[in-house]
């Protein structure tokens, strides 16, 4: 009986490896890195390379996205698909980071609604136990220009959306008075899309189990340049350890679109001196959408 559903797990789980791989080589994957084995015991040490900082990394080990579609549909205005609402309990998390690569739906999802539906009341990291509720992202769906931000704080985590407390409000001004566009216009999105508690830094295992999703918003969204708000977002995306100091104000790229870091917002709250180096990526990123 038991070997019975064993066997009936392992073939779930089987095929659901299969469709992933498919899905992958429908995206233009051709290999896969190869993991070292961790002999028994030796779980937790770092090797001498791993330890080391990577330096800069002009791209990620993923594959550069596929162009923008010429016969997309036209822009919705806001995409915010609403979240489940309130959690009273806090259910456990019922599975960790590898979870995605074992859930085709989100591999195959084909508009920001769908992720976010096949996202759902996600369990899987520990962030779920303390977040009111998931912020998603917010925006224009086909933005030219995505920035992306650490995680939600208290209001975002309050209201859904991503980049509306204090912080928000400086990224909203950049947007507005110093980019001359509309903060509709453009797409916003955080690498952690739960409340970390009391506001710390996302560690490792959250940023993995959440990265993924990060990585099809853009994916879906397609945008000719990303702004990289801050360490975590600049050292996620390029795979670096590089400290944001060094990445910001060059380009890099990220899957084949134009990166540029910059520092946080937040940060800015607290070191007001520093606006004028965002102001100088910033003028970069308007120089090369044409707008400066
Ligand atoms: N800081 C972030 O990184 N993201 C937000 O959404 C708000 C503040």
């Amino acid at each position: 009986m038991e070997s019975d559903s064993a066997r009936g797990l392992l073939l779930q789980i089987t095929e659901s490896v299969r469709r992933y791989v498919e899905s992958l080589q429908e995206g233009g994957v051709t290999g896969l890195p190869r993991t070292k084995t961790v002999a028994h015991g030796e779980m937790g040490k770092q090797t001498k390379a791993e330890k080391e900082p990577k330096g800069d990394r002009t791209s990620s080990s993923l594959p550069p996205l596929p162009p923008r579609s010429l016969t997309a549909s036209p822009p919705s205005s806001v995409s915010q698909p609403q979240s489940s609402g309130q959690m009273t309990a806090a259910p456990a998390v019922v599975s960790q980071a590898g979870d995605l690569f074992l859930s085709p739906t989100v591999q195959t999802v084909q508009t920001l609604e769908e992720l976010r539906a096949a996202i759902g009341d996600c369990r899987r990291c520990k962030l779920c136990q303390g977040r009111t509720q998931i912020v998603f992202g917010a925006g224009n769906p086909q933005a030219e220009l995505v920035f992306v931000g650490e995680g939600p704080g208290r209001d975002e985590d309050l209201r859904g959306e991503p980049f509306v407390g204090r912080a928000g409000q400086l990224l909203t001004e950049i947007i507005t008075k110093g980019m001359k566009m509309r903060r509709e216009d453009v797409y916003i999105a955080n690498v952690v899309k739960c409340r970390p508690p009391e506001n710390r830094n996302p560690e490792p295992d959250e940023i993995a189990a959440c990265e993924p999703f990060l990585v099809k918003q853009l994916d879906l969204i397609k945008p000719r340049i990303i702004v990289a708000l801050g360490t975590f977002a600049a050292q996620t995306l390029l795979k670096s350890k590089t400290p944001i100091s060094r990445l910001r104000g060059v380009w890099h790229t990220y899957r084949g679109i134009k990166l540029m870091p910059t520092l946080h917002p937040a940060y800015l709250l607290r070191n007001p001196n520093d606006k004028r180096l965002v102001w100088q990526d910033i003028q970069a990123v308007l120089r090369e959408m044409g707008r400066l």
